[in-house]
């Protein structure tokens, strides 16, 4: 994409409740402390943060191109060679110092709630990175059945050889192999690096079961926001960063029904926002 059309961008930005009426909140003339994400620009690194006054949403502008992201750059930007070693490092963090586990133990409990039956369920994880989710719903749900989704040709691979998951390396949006066959979807941290994270929700609907459940785990920009520009939620991989009010509209323009969203500080002090949908709403 051209310099010109990210300056387009930003005339245009479009909040996801609708509203144009956006505050600079937050300008970066460098990558923020602890942003590792490395773009070979030089002297135009500009990334801005954005915040809806209708909704509490934020969106980021960047002078540069960072569709990168989705060329396979992200796990050998982020990971480097050390895929494997992050992944056993993650996996054997203590229980309560573990988000993914956090994450786990939270979702069985729900699932365990929703379900009417206890029958073995199939789940999809959309972008489901280095495979740790999926890794740790296998062990505690060893009988049920697991894809992982992931447009990153590394990742995938590390998922099907080495986590041994059932894996298709593609992009969600491109997948068309549409079949209603998974009771539980779920996007973890995923909508935050996408343009267009309505589109991409919605297109879990081709996939689930009715009666079917989604997860979404999201960056919750609004708490985020209160301790400053440093913040891991705003770094330049998120192109948007929630609030309360953006992750329901999002639920409810992707044809979903939220049936719980809550506000929850991760075991790594990250401040994210958590929510359960269906299609059917309140059984
Ligand atoms: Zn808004």
């Amino acid at each position: 994409m051209l310099l010109e059309s990210f300056s387009d961008m930003k005339k245009n930005l479009t909040c996801i409740c609708g509203s144009c009426d956006f505050s600079l909140k937050f300008s970066y003339d460098k990558p923020a402390k602890g942003d590792k994400f490395f773009f070979p620009i030089e002297n135009n690194y500009l990334h801005e943060i954005y915040e809806c006054a209708r909704c509490g949403h934020f969106l980021a502008w960047n002078s540069f191109d960072n569709t990168v992201l989705y060329d396979g750059q992200y796990a050998q930007t982020t990971y480097g060679d050390k895929l494997k070693a992050t992944f056993d490092n993650i996996i054997n963090l203590p229980h309560e110092s573990s988000d993914n586990a956090a994450r786990v133990d939270n979702i069985l409990q729900y699932v365990d709630g929703y379900f009417p039956d206890n029958s073995p369920k199939s789940v999809m994880d959309v972008g489901s990175g280095l495979c740790v989710f999926l890794y740790q719903m296998r062990k505690l749900r060893p009988d049920w059945q697991y894809l992982a989704v992931d447009p990153d040709p590394v990742q995938s691979t590390h998922a099907r050889d080495i986590v041994g998951i059932d894996a298709v390396q593609a992009d969600f949006m491109e997948l068309d192999n549409h079949n209603n066959c998974y009771d539980f979807i779920s996007f973890n941290k995923v909508l935050e690096h996408v343009f267009d994270p309505v589109s991409m929700l919605a297109k879990a609907k081709g996939y689930l079961k009715k009666g079917g459940l989604v997860y979404v785990e999201l960056p919750d920009g609004s708490e985020a926001a209160k301790e400053g520009a440093d913040r891991q939620e705003f770094y330049v991989e998120h192109l948007s960063a929630f609030s309360m009010p953006s992750i329901t509209i999002l639920a409810e323009r992707a044809g979903f029904v939220p049936l719980s969203i809550e506000r929850i500080r991760d075991p790594s002090r990250k401040y994210t926002l958590r929510a359960f949908m269906n299609m059917e709403g309140a059984r």
